[in-house]
Formats: C-alpha cells, structure tokens, sequence
C-alpha cells in the first residue's frame, strides 16, 4: 500500500513541508503540477485516505543557488492542518502525525494544467497564492529562472494576519540570488481585498506597480496565477454541463475588468489558476 518515505523538514502548529523519497523512479514534471499523498484509513486500514497536493520547491538552497529537481530523489509538499468536512475522514490530522522515516503512499502520476508550458518566455508573473498555495507557486518560479527566462516575477503569498510563510529563509536567498525574483507575504484578515487595492493602484499607474511588484501589469505582457482558496481567486462555479454561476469576489473579475482573460485548455490566454477545494 505505501511507496514511500517521508521527513519531516519544517513546522508550524498550523502548517507542514515534508520530503517523500519515493520507492519509484521520479520523472520529469512541470513547475505547478500536482500528485497525491495517502495514509491508511482508520475506518478500514486496508484502505487509504488520498487527496491532492501539489509538488512544491525549496527553489534555492542557503547559498542561493538552484536546487536542480534532476539531482534530488525527493518530491517536496507543503500543507496546512485544516479542521476538515464532518463526513469525511480528513488527510491532514494523519499527515500532522507523520515522523522522519514514517511510511506513505505518493501517487506516480503527477499532473495539472496550471504550469509555464503555454506561457510565453517573456512574460512577467506575478503568482497570487494563498497560504500553502505557495508550493506549487514555488515550483513554478524555480522553473521560471530554471529555463532562464528573462520576465520578472512576482509571488504574493495570502495569509491572515498570523500567517507565516515557512519558506521565509528561501525567499530571503531567492531575492538576494535573483534580483528579478521577488516574495511578497500579505499576512491580513482582509489578505484578498488588500490585494485587488494593490493590483487595482498597480493598473491605474505603471510606476506605483513596479514598486509593488517589480514590473508593470499589462495584458499579453504579464501571465497572473492564482492557486489555492478558490474565494481568493473568484472563478464562476460551475452549475451544469454548460451553465456557471459568476463568483461573488476574488480576483478573476478584478483581472477580467482590466482586460486580462483566463486561459483555457481550449485557448491560450493571461491567468491560469488552480482551486484547492
Ligand atoms: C489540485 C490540488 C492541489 C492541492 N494542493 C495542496 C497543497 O499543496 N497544500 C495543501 O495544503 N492543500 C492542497 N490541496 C488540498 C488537499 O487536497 C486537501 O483537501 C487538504 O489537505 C485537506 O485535506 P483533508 O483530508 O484534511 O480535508 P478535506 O476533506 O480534503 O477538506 C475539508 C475542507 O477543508 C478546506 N481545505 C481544503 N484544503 C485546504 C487548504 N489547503 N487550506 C485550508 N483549507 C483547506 C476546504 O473547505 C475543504 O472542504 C490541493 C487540492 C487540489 C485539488
């Protein structure tokens, strides 16, 4: 049942990075994709209890030099502890119970649509997460100076106000390696309206955007992904095979307002975005 082994690299009472050796041969994925993890069920041991994460990044190691994802026989998951749905048995109360050496079942497939590939190398980014979002924001910035691409980048990470990112030291080495990579935590109950504030002043004046985020948002110039709390990035909720209901907020009417438009696995377009729930 289990195919791997995990460690415990850093944590908070509220949130968890671990590496998974994997017993299988790791192979080639993209930045902002996503596999599974599962640990057996206590209603009926012979079974697991699976969800999604997405595959994280360290980025740098303390000198700031790329971690080459070729060279490391881990994959990196970062998640929180949530109180989880009355009917079913939740993953991360299992997940929290985790030590070094402890075994795991880590899905081979690793998937998802919310990545660089159709974004065009010189692009800027700004990537909006919240909170544990950030892991498959990192992966994808590390690809974005991986592959040397020239945009800027920009990743805002959401949290309320005692959030703390747990890659705090990486994204201090990050910023100090790449003067073109910037980490932003907005730690504030209002963390969702705080941002369509600064993104809203950033569309009206291009220099008060280069202060907040290093570049200047424009359409077709600068690709936004949003990731996690599907509130924060305010996607319509489908109803029916054809039918959708407009989000109350979020982000993606704020983009959508300035001219930006959501890429789809049928068209190519400014944001791609990936709801955790
Ligand atoms: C494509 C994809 C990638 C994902 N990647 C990550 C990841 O990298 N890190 C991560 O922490 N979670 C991630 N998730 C969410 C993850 O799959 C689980 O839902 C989450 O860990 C909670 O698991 P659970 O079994 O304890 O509770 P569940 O029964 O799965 O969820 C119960 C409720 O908790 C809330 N919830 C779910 N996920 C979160 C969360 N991350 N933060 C706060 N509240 C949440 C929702 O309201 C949900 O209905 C991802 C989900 C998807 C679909």
């Amino acid at each position: 049942m289990y195919n791997a082994t995990a460690e415990l690299v850093r944590e908070a009472s509220n949130a968890r990075i671990i590496r998974v050796r994997p017993d299988w041969p790791k192979r080639r994925r993209l930045g902002g994709q996503y596999g599974s993890l599962g640990l057996a069920s206590a209603a009926d041991p012979a079974k697991l209890v699976k969800r999604a994460y997405s595959v994280s990044s360290p980025m740098v190691d303390a000198s700031g030099a790329l971690i080459d994802d070729d060279e490391v026989d881990w994959l990196e998951f970062y998640f929180n502890r949530v109180a989880g749905a009355p009917d079913r048995e939740g993953l991360t109360p299992k997940l929290f119970a985790l030590k070094s050496g402890d075994r795991i079942f880590c899905g081979e497939k690793i998937t998802g649509h919310c990545t660089l590939e159709r974004v065009p190398r010189e692009r800027d980014l700004l990537l909006v997460s919240t909170t544990t979002g950030e892991a498959a924001a990192n992966a994808i910035l590390a690809q974005h100076l991986a592959e040397g691409r020239p945009g800027m980048a920009c990743s805002l990470v959401l949290g309320d106000a005692a959030w703390e990112s747990l890659y705090r030291p990486e994204h201090a080495a990050l910023q100090k390696a790449f003067p073109r990579a910037r980490v932003v935590e907005v730690s504030a109950d209002d963390a969702v309206t705080r941002t369509e504030a600064m993104l809203k002043a950033a569309f009206a004046d291009a220099e008060t955007s280069r202060r907040s985020f290093g570049f200047a948002l424009a359409p077709t110039k600068t690709h936004f992904f949003l990731i996690g709390d599907p509130a924060m990035i305010g996607a319509p909720r489908k109803l029916g095979a054809w039918t959708y209901e407009d989000a109350a907020g979020g982000l993606l009417p704020v983009l959508a307002k300035a001219g930006f438009t959501p890429a789809t696995r049928f068209k190519e377009g400014d944001i791609d975005h990936e709801s955790y729930w």
